[in-house]
């Protein structure tokens, strides 16, 4: 704690202190402010302001040092300056002694609290984000809560300090009134407890329900208004239908036809969606290939000699279509429409909350379903550069297509796929330079695992031009160029063809959700059980946000189909807190849950530990001896946070930690598990070691080896 706050912390208790030690607390009660009532009231018809003052002040303090005495000074109000000037100077005096109390207590405890408790009060403080005023004001509005308490631990959580003061006004105002309105008839009361009687109480508890019910019914308000003129049919053709036959819709779909629910899954291309045909599959396909050249020009330092004489472009771009030939069956017509699933191949519209229109050529049909998923994806982003459409531009949506290898390929954008299909490239023989904005690749990634990305890229081969903003594309000397912005200086940066990489842009228009009033922002905007505005419609996967992977795509398709069919009878909230992503350049990159950077950016406490992957016996011998496993657990304990693995097979390496992170396994666990040798994830159990040893309880360790001396006699 820093010399301030011990100092601040010091006074309170001194000031606290004086009070009880020298009972001040006896002018605060009842007896004494019927006592000097007549002397206050001739003080303020002599002194009126001073005594104004005074009162302010003493009631300010006393709020906010937490001093039993509210009611009384409140009353007192009353008793001294009437009904009108009691109720402005007791309603403001409480509410800024209560900002003031809140104020400390989120100076000196906020950030602890939340650095030591941030994972578990996430859901606190989501919902004191959404809803806190509500909350508040049912608490202000019932004198049974303590004035002091509510101050305090509303300091702890993170209601905007605004907030906090104007509903702590408006809640605290109508019990004021009441205690303010008692003290203009003092001597008529004998206790504090005759100002509120049963009835009056239980008149502010119900109250105090108000803002919950309010709550409830404007929620019920916007769904009404949503539904608004829509006539929702006596009976329905389907229990769902998906739009969108992506990892997400296919899952979906899955789920309900495996629950017996009649369920319609309706694509407008290509079954199997981004992942299959454009997506993960190709582009592994293609890394594949990569690799293998990288392998075979690496063999000759292991003695074994041989050369590559041409790369035919051409056929490895067949290769990769021949790899998705093979996996579509998968995803295809057949298989759903066998695992019971009705399959329509055509443009989904959704007409009405309750009507899906599907289109197939000149052919129409409408479907009636009680309730709809919204797997639509994303696709690629491409922001409107100047020359960008003179140039013939890639994606990962037509790159598939190129059957000519560019000699100079630009890639703009250091996200995963720009590297990824970046270093493929420049292994099958372009010339490929990555131009990004920031000053590093892979953002979302540990600062040193992308170092050591950029490394092996720049060891590869590759230019790497970081904190290059693009600007224009155009053409200099005959040949195509990017004209981008380096340190205040423009750079023109030379190529043949240009591949857009820079996110991915979820599927939002063309389908009726701006007609229908369906919520969005940059993807849909969903509540925990990922129901948009409209509770029957539902969505998942890359249209629906945060994360855009095909893993994380199924996980919520699970979420979205089973709510969709059994909300409001049973439901679940979708659960992001073990998330693992991995980028599959060589080395791989893999994470689940924190890096230092969201460690630090969220006030996380951790602890790490490292193992060096050139030290392990198998990355030795498959002459893959690089990279490292960086955990991250709570200090002092075996539980993980966090984990980023860079290395050969990151990927696999990684699921062990998954695994763990789930289902509450720590790294004890994982030492003391047998991990065949040699194999690479054997670099799991030796970070668990590191972690032991520099946790070694070293007191108990200082007796068992007195124990051992004493037993050597
Ligand atoms: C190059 C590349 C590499 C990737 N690599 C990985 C990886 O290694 N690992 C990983 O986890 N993720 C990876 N991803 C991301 C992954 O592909 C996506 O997260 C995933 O495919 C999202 O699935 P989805 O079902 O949400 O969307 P999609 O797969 O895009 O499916 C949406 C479907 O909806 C259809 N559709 C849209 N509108 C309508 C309509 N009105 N009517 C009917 N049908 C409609 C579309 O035609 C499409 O088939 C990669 C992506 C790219 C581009």
């Amino acid at each position: 704690m820093s010399y301030k706050k011990l100092l601040f912390i010091t006074l309170i208790i001194v000031l606290v202190g004086s009070v009880f030690a020298f009972d001040l607390t006896q002018y605060l009660t009842l007896e004494q402010l019927k006592q000097q009532q007549q002397a206050l009231n001739q003080l303020f018809a002599e002194r009126p302001l001073f005594l104004f003052g005074l009162y302010f002040l003493i009631y300010v303090i006393s709020a906010a040092l937490s001093i039993p005495g509210a009611t009384v000074l409140t009353i007192g109000a009353g008793a001294i300056f009437g009904l009108g000037w009691g109720l402005l100077l007791a309603s403001f005096a409480s509410s800024v002694g209560a900002l003031l109390a809140f104020l400390s207590a989120r100076w000196l405890l906020h950030d602890w609290v939340q650095k030591k408790f941030g994972n578990r009060l996430k859901a606190i403080n989501a919902g004191i984000e959404r809803d806190g005023a509500f909350y508040l004001l049912s608490l202000r509005l019932v004198p049974l809560f303590p004035f002091f308490v509510i101050n305090l631990v509303m300091g702890l959580t993170k209601i905007k300090a605004w907030t906090y003061y104007w509903v702590s006004q408006v809640g605290m105002l109508l019990a004021t009134a009441v205690y303010v309105n008692a003290g203009t008839q003092l001597a008529e009361i004998t206790s504090l407890g005759d100002v509120l009687s049963f009835d009056l109480l239980s008149a502010l508890v119900l109250l105090g329900l108000v803002p919950i019910l309010a709550k409830f019914i404007l929620s019920f308000l916007k769904r009404r208004r949503a539904y608004g003129s829509y006539t929702k049919p006596k009976s329905f053709d389907n229990n769902l239908v998906v739009i969108g036959a992506g990892s997400a819709g296919l899952v979906s779909a899955y789920i309900a036809a495996a629950v017996k629910a009649k369920v319609t899954l309706i694509e407008k291309h290509k079954m199997g969606g981004d992942c299959l045909n454009t997506g993960c599959v190709p582009s592994k396909a293609l890394l594949h290939v990569a690799k293998s050249i990288r392998q075979t020009r690496d063999a000759e330092r292991l003695g074994v000699k041989s050369t590559i004489e041409t790369i035919d472009f051409a056929k490895i771009m067949d290769s990769v279509q021949d790899v998705i030939a093979r996996i579509a069956p998968h995803d295809s017509v057949e298989r759903y429409t066998e695992l019971g699933v009705d399959v329509e191949c055509g443009d989904a519209t959704i007409v009405s909350p309750w009507e899906v229109q599907v289109q197939k050529g000149e052919e129409q049909k409408t479907i009636t379903t009680r309730s709809i998923v919204i797997a639509t994806g994303a696709r690629p982003m491409v922001p409107d550069f100047p020359g960008l459409s003179e140039v013939d531009y890639l994606t990962s949506d037509n790159l598939w297509q190129l059957r000519e290898l560019p000699r100079r390929l630009l890639v703009l954008g250091g996200g995963p796929i720009g590297c990824e299909l970046a270093q493929a490239f420049q292994l099958l023989g372009s010339q490929v330079t990555v131009v990004e904005m920031g000053p590093r690749l892979l953002s979302n990634d540990d600062t040193d695992a992308a170092a050591l990305v950029q490394k092996q890229l720049r060891d590869d081969g590759l230019e790497l031009r970081l904190n290059h903003k693009a600007i224009e594309f155009t053409e200099r000397d005959g040949e195509r160029v990017l004209l981008a912005e380096h340190e205040d200086e423009t750079v023109a940066l030379p190529f043949d063809r240009v591949l857009i990489a820079l996110g991915r842009q979820a599927n939002l228009e063309g389908f009726g959700l701006q007609e229908l009033g369906i919520e969005a922002g940059k993807t849909l905007k969903l509540n925990e059980l990922l129901q948009t505005n409209f509770p029957n419609i539902y969505a998942c996967g890359d249209v629906a946000g945060p994360y855009q992977f095909t893993h994380v795509a199924s996980h919520q398709a699970w979420y979205a189909a089973v709510n969709a069919l059994f909300d409001p009878y049973k439901n679940f909230r979708v659960d992001y807190s073990v998330i693992p992503w991995v980028t599959y350049t060589t080395p791989e990159v893999a994470n689940v849950g924190l890096t230092e950077q969201t460690a630090a950016e969220r006030g996380v406490d951790y602890e790490v530990t490292e193992y060096d992957i050139s030290d392990l016996d198998r990355a030795i011998a498959d002459q893959q001896a690089y990279g490292r496993i960086k955990v991250l657990t709570v200090p002092g304990k075996d539980k993980i946070l966090g984990v980023n693995i860079v290395s050969a097979q990151a990927g696999e390496l990684l699921a062990e930690y998954v695994l763990a992170m789930k289902q509450g396994i720590g790294l004890n666990k994982i030492l003391g598990t047998i991990h065949s040798y040699p194999t690479m994830a054997e670099a799991n159990k030796y970070v668990a070691g590191n972690w032991k040893r520099a946790n070694a309880p070293e007191k108990l360790l200082g007796w068992v080896q007195k124990f051992h001396r004493w037993r050597r006699g």
